[in-house]
């Protein structure tokens, strides 16, 4: 096997460490996003390739194994997975970065070559092994019940018990105390240690996303992937590989800005939503739902799009589930022929990951300039015609603004009750994924439209073209 100098591989490291950077940059546009992976995936070749080949490496031939074995099961997986189960699956990788943290802390500690390390090389070596092994536990347990919460396997009601805050620090401060007396043990008594520590960060793991309500998902997801960012980058500091450190930062750090972004969206608090439970228990008693449910049939849907100017979709996971996108596409441009206004209203958290509804309609070939972000529609809405919110519930609930007592009181919602009439396409009453009740059925303005959203989508298109 070829092997590359260090000058090689330093150089190599900086070309993909750029490509990471420009991937980054290239996703935060609709446009450039299939850029963005692309230079992805180019600087991960790179990086992959550079460190085989890299001085001291041995056993390639395991490498390749695994790396085949592996490239296998991770197309299959991604080649299998729904859109909508997108969030779980990014959840699930997190959990491997963690523990893969772990590993890495483990064999670097017994690591021979570690063992002669002396002075301060030695404690700075130890402290980052304890903190790799620390947060690669709580992002390793803390993935797995993310997953198991979008999965449904684990409630996605939050789970609190009374002092749960004060057994998390103290629990903290042990490790804390265990990792001063790390740094001055032999192998085996710091071996030990390690156990000791990893059990109790991967139980606060478990600890804080239990305590996490279902609304609050998203940030968790984001904040794990900033957690897996720093472990990989504690990782990088372990095996002294420069271009891990760079990768785990530039996750950890855009994690983090992600799960702050959201937190603003979703009007929470990133410290409370960290600490879990926030916003996830009732104020006060719930409102009582006013007012009469009314519902229309196709052929009345059809009626009122054709004398409407306006009209703004509104999509949900629902839609997502009924994969209804390419049939509303369909009816969006036959009623921009018929001379329509029609735009898409996308909500910061509709579906259940970030940019869910963006990527479903880019896959539909959605135009970019109708799609208009909550904050650019709101203003708009007083003066549209129709609103169809299309498998979407929380995201447009007036009891965010308006029933303090409600699990999601204070985050922002499309405010589709402004409009002159509002149909909403679901298959029933039921509860969206935060399980609060949604005031605005009951509204004079607002009409149910039941059944699957794609089925729906294609009755009403019957009608219009009939
Ligand atoms: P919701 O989960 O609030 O509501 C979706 C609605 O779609 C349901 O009420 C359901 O009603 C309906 N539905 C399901 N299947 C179909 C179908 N085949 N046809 C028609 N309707 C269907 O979705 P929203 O997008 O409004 O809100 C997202 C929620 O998910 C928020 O609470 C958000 O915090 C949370 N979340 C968001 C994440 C993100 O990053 N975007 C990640 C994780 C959670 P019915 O059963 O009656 O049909």
């Amino acid at each position: 096997m070829i092997e590359i100098g260090k000058e090689i591989q330093t150089a190599a490291y900086l070309f993909a460490g750029i490509l990471f950077i420009l991937s980054l940059g290239g996703l935060s546009s609709q446009e450039s996003a299939k850029r963005g992976v692309l230079y992805g995936i180019i600087g991960m070749i790179i990086a992959i390739v550079a460190t085989v080949l890299g001085q001291g490496v041995e056993g390639h031939i395991y490498i390749i194994v695994a790396i085949a074995i592996a490239s296998v099961i991770g197309i299959l997986v991604a080649r299998k997975v729904e859109m909508t189960s997108m969030p779980q699956l990014v959840a699930i990788l997190h959990s491997f970065v963690g523990l893969a943290a772990v590993l890495v802390g483990y064999g670097s500690y017994i690591d021979a070559d570690t063992q002669t390390l002396a002075g301060s090389e030695h404690t700075i070596h130890l402290v980052e092994v304890f903190i790799g092994v620390f947060i690669g536990a709580i992002t390793f347990t803390g993935s797995i019940i993310a997953w198991g919460k979008l999965e449904g396997k684990v409630t996605s009601k939050p789970f609190l018990y009374p002092g749960r805050h004060l057994v998390n620090i103290i629990l903290l401060i042990a490790c804390f105390v265990l990792g001063f007396l790390f740094v001055g043990v032999d192998v085996a008594t710091g071996m030990t240690y390690l156990y000791i520590m990893t059990a109790m960060a991967a139980f606060i793991g478990v600890m804080l996303v239990m305590a996490i309500g279902g609304a609050d998902m998203p940030v968790v997801v984001s904040m794990l992937n900033s957690y897996s960012g720093w472990a990989a980058a504690a990782a990088g500091f372990m095996l002294g590989n420069d271009l891990l450190i760079i990768t785990g930062a530039l996750v950890g750090s855009s994690g983090a800005i992600l799960s702050i972004i959201m937190c603003k969206a979703m009007n929470r608090s990133f410290i409370s939503v960290i600490l879990g439970g926030f916003g996830a228990v009732a104020k006060g008693e719930a409102k009582e739902m006013e007012g009469e449910v009314t519902s229309l049939n196709y052929d009345a849907v059809a009626q009122l799009l054709k004398e409407a100017n306006s009209v703004v979709i509104v999509p949900g996971y629902g839609m997502a589930v009924a994969k209804a996108q390419y049939p509303i596409y369909e009816m969006v441009q036959y009623l921009r022929k018929e001379g329509k206004d029609v735009k898409f209203a996308i909500h910061p958290v509709a579906g259940r990951l970030p940019g869910h509804m963006n990527v479903l309609l880019a896959e539909a070939n959605v135009p970019y300039d109708i799609v208009m972000e909550m904050d650019e529609i709101n203003p708009d809405l007083p003066n549209t015609d129709v609103v169809m919110v299309i498998g979407a519930n929380d995201v447009v609930n007036p009891g965010a603004q308006d029933d303090p007592a409600s699990p999601i009181y204070g985050m922002p919602v499309i405010e589709v009750w402004k409009a002159k009439t509002v149909i909403i396409m679901k298959r029933s009453m039921a509860v969206g994924y935060a399980g609060v009740e949604n005031p605005l059925f009951y509204k004079p303005n607002a009409e149910m439209l039941y059944g699957d959203a794609k089925d729906s989508v294609e009755k009403i298109m019957g009608f219009l073209k009939g």
